[in-house]
């Protein structure tokens, strides 16, 4: 009887057993980071949700300290009323040309990076290089407390390091001719040392609209390690993506926009 007993339970056992097991894998597998969110060498893990998010940057690493402590950080809601015209700052010149660029997907976004360093911008008398391209979605800078589907952010670096980013926030509409060859061949996985090359060059001039003025503030970088001393221009009008463009990003990564951070005692610009 209680062999027989024994076998009748058996089943219900293993059935009980494999469930705890794969209840085990379920919630690992919620720790464990995603593929698009690994860490690139060198750098500690962040993310954009949970424990690994923007409240927890600066427990994640001393060297993200300025995360939570920084006085200038990025990005910012700006309030276009009553805005400080220029104050004494240039409008960023473009020196763009078209040029190959690869794509990345580093695993927090996806960069363009050019070939070689003959894209530039003159930003208060200083030439900075472009070093790359990528795309927040939504927009991480808000003005007047709204939010763009998407941000682009143009980075740039000095012979001395100092880095200068030019924002440009992206609204649905007509399909987007320069990022078309990229946005068709967005990487979905972390590329590693493998980037996709892109056939045709592009030319980044078109990214800023015509006329636009700029908004300029002192802030930061918006990912870890948050370094400031970051020379901002975000572009007051924004640029349109097809809805197809930006559900092609959105697919790939959504939600990696910092929230807004405090001014504190910074003034924003408009430069003309
Ligand atoms: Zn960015």
């Amino acid at each position: 009887m209680l062999l027989k007993n024994k076998r009748r339970y058996l089943p219900l056992i293993i059935g009980v057993l494999v469930l705890l097991y794969a209840a085990g894998c379920g919630s690992a597998a919620k720790r464990s980071a995603p593929a698009h969110e690994a860490a690139a060498a060198g750098e500690k893990h962040w993310g954009y949700t949970g424990d690994v998010g923007p409240d927890f940057w600066h427990t994640l690493s001393p060297d993200y300290a300025l995360a939570k402590d920084g006085k200038a950080q990025s990005p910012i809601n700006i309030v276009t009323g009553g805005l400080a015209e220029t104050g004494g700052l240039s409008k960023p010149e473009f020196h763009y040309t078209g040029i190959p660029f690869k794509a990345e997907n580093n695993g927090h976004t996806i960069a363009l990076a050019p070939s070689g360093a003959d894209n530039y911008i003159v930003l208060d008398a200083a030439d900075y290089a472009l070093q790359q391209l990528h795309f927040h979605a939504p927009s991480e800078h808000r003005i007047n407390g709204e939010l763009c589907a998407m941000e682009a952010h143009l980075v740039h670096k000095d012979a001395a390091g100092n880095l200068a980013v030019v924002g440009i926030l992206i609204v649905p509409g007509a399909e987007n001719e320069t990022l078309k060859e990229a946005f068709s061949k967005l990487p979905k996985e972390v590329t590693h040392e493998e980037p996709v090359s892109l056939d045709a060059p592009i030319d980044l001039t078109a990214l800023v609209p015509a006329g636009a003025g700029l908004y300029r503030y002192d802030g930061s970088l918006t990912t870890p390690p948050c370094t400031e001393g970051v020379k901002w221009s975000l572009a007051d009008t924004a640029l349109e993506l097809s809805q197809e463009q930006i559900d092609a990003f959105t697919a790939v990564y959504s939600g990696n926009n910092r929230p807004v951070q405090n001014l504190y005692k910074r003034r924003v610009y408009i430069t003309k």
